[in-house]
């Protein structure tokens, strides 16, 4: 993918995205397809002509963690590598080690990426290469419909200003990009109505799924057996496949799943679907463009209070001397930041002389909304 030429610095881009994760992705293709002059600015290096690049360095690494197939390099000879000397570091499970560790200690500044002073380590990671997280493992769940009404549905926490009607048609859209493996009849549960069928019959049930469904639903259950479900009288409990954005059959141009289970870090034969999917049609309709290694660093806010532009450091290398950086910022109409959970939100609270925008609340950063579990 080409970046973006150095004469277009002055340039009023319809749309400047950060990020080019699965937020990212999928909003920059939608925007290409409507023929929007694109921007994305990404911290992580391009994606790789041949996904063997990735496979290679995931067959070296000592440790197979989710991070291992990706740059930027988080270890060299002598171990972990001091974060500090990444220029766009990132989260690994190898640093959720106890405290005055030698290797992984996550408390240790010179070991763990995030800098973290609760009680507890954040236990899962995100990624820095364009593409964002996509050693995710495809579970593409919807939310249930009580879900978006904590509140009247169960007295806790609040209700959302939206409800899942209203999310019903982006879901089915999603999941058509994606490519989402599920039956219909199994996921119709808890009030979910799916108006549009899932582009894949469900990936088959393992020997273990079915194994587990015919040990619990050997005979009909009791109330003193199904009671703590606080679902009421149950005599089944069904066993059902997760939503997988995994091909079940051959899907735009990817093959079909073979069962190997490598999909978290990555699928060799990429039948698991990624945002480079997305990334690669968006900037096929040719109104998207990309800059690499680009860490966007400020949000600047204009005298109407708008977004005007968006500075950020442009980097030549994943490691090793910064004096060749760049800075630069761009401008756009409208600005969107998709450069996951936390990188957002550092973002927005470091920009306006770290004073933080979009914060009247000061919520932001407050609650990590984020995948709050380590995944092998
Ligand atoms: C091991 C694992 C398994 C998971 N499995 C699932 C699953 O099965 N199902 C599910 O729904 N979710 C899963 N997740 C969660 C899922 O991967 C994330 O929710 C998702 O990737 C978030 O997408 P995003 O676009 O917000 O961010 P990301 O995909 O993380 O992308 C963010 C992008 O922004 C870039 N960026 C960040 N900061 C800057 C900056 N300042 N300037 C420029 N670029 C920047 C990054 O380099 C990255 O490319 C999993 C996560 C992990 C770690
Ligand atoms: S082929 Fe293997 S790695 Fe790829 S989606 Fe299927 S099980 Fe996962």
């Amino acid at each position: 993918m080409a970046g973006a030429a150095s004469n277009e610095a002055d340039k009023v881009w319809d749309v400047v995205i950060v990020g080019s994760g699965f937020a990212g992705a999928l909003i920059a293709h939608e925007l290409g397809k409507a023929k929007k002059e694109v921007l994305i600015l990404e911290a992580g290096a391009p994606i790789p002509t041949n996904i063997n690049d990735y496979m290679t360095r995931f067959y070296a690494a000592a440790a197979k963690v989710p991070e291992s197939p990706y740059t930027p390099e988080i270890f060299d000879n002598n171990g972990l590598v001091d974060p500090a000397t990444i220029n766009a570091g990132r989260p690994t499970v190898l640093t959720l080690g106890p405290t005055g560790a030698k290797f992984g200690d996550w408390t240790n500044a010179k070991q763990a990426y995030l800098v973290q002073t609760g009680p507890t380590p954040f236990t899962s990671t995100y990624d820095r290469i364009a593409g964002g997280t996509g050693h995710w493992l495809g579970t593409s769940l919807r939310f249930v419909p009580n879900d978006f009404k904590m509140k009247s549905a169960y007295g806790q926490f609040t209700d959302w200003p939206i409800g899942y009607d209203d999310l019903e048609h982006w879901y089915g859209e999603a999941e058509a990009e994606l490519g989402v493996s599920a039956d219909k009849a199994d996921q119709e549960y808890l009030g979910i109505k799916i108006s549009r069928n899932y582009p894949m019959q469900r990936i088959p049930p393992s020997l273990v799924d079915q194994y587990v469904d015919r040990s619990l639903n050997a005979k009909p259950l009791t109330e003193a057996e199904t009671g703590f479900l606080g679902a009421g009288k149950l005599e089944t409990i069904p066993v059902r496949s997760l939503p997988a954005a995994r091909n079940s059959e051959p899907y735009r141009n990817r093959r079909a799943c073979a069962g190997n289970t490598n999909c978290i870090p990555i699928c060799p034969i990429q039948a698991k679907y990624d945002p480079t999917v997305s990334l690669n049609d968006a900037m096929a309709t040719g109104f998207v463009k990309m800059m690499h290694r680009t860490v966007a660093s400020d949000i600047v806010v204009g005298e109407n209070g708008r977004v005007s532009q968006i500075k950020y450091i442009r980097y030549q290398h994943d490691r090793g001397p910064r004096s060749d950086a760049k800075p630069g910022a761009v401008k756009a109409k409208v600005f969107v930041i998709a450069a996951n959970a936390i990188e957002t939100a550092r973002l927005l609270l470091m920009s306006r002389d770290k004073t933080g925008i979009a914060n009247s609340s000061g919520m932001v950063g407050q609650h990590l909304m984020d995948h709050p579990s380590y995944v092998s």
